[in-house]
């Protein structure tokens, strides 16, 4: 799915709507047939919110303290003299220079600390992020990280049962 071409107001619906939609699909965690959905994963059968529900922590890690998939919780300090990409969230541009780096999908919900879901924001703009699923750019499609976390999972999985 492609943003180009679509205005504001189209971004957004489909932001609330597959925002709804991986929702709806968290109050069936953890799921009990995760390797089984992971298949059809694989086949592409499954819908965004679905595959990214896979990703849930609660999928591998019951009191979400272990950071195996995910990596370590902040991101490296270092941030340099790049520009707040403020227009990923909230669809509009900041000028201000960048302070801190963020997850574009949240590393509550599963959002591994790596480049491709690194989000750098300026002071004012790190404060208004929050893990409002809604906010979530899904119009952009598939993230890249997906796949790698999945079979990382998959792999967590598997090696406890043999
Ligand atoms: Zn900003």
């Amino acid at each position: 799915m492609a943003s180009r071409g679509l205005t504001s107001i189209g971004i957004l619906e489909i932001r609330i709507d597959l925002g709804r939609k991986y929702l709806e699909k968290l109050s069936q965690l953890p799921s009990r047939d995760w390797l089984q959905e992971y298949e059809l994963y694989l086949a592409n059968a499954l819908s965004l919110p679905e595959a990214l529900a896979l990703a849930h922590p609660e999928n591998y890690d019951l009191n979400s303290l272990s950071n195996v998939i995910r990596g370590p919780r902040q991101f490296d300090p270092e941030i340099g003299r790049e520009r707040c990409r403020a227009e990923v969230i909230w669809l509009y541009n900041c000028e201000v220079q960048a302070s801190a780096a963020d997850h574009v999908f949240p590393y509550s919900l599963g959002g591994p600390t790596v480049g491709s879901n690194k989000l750098l924001l300026c002071r004012r703009h790190n404060e208004m992020k929050a893990n409002d699923i809604h906010l979530y750019p899904w119009e952009k499609g598939e993230p890249e990280w997906l796949t790698h976390c999945l079979r990382a999972i998959r792999r967590l999985k598997t090696s406890f049962t043999g």
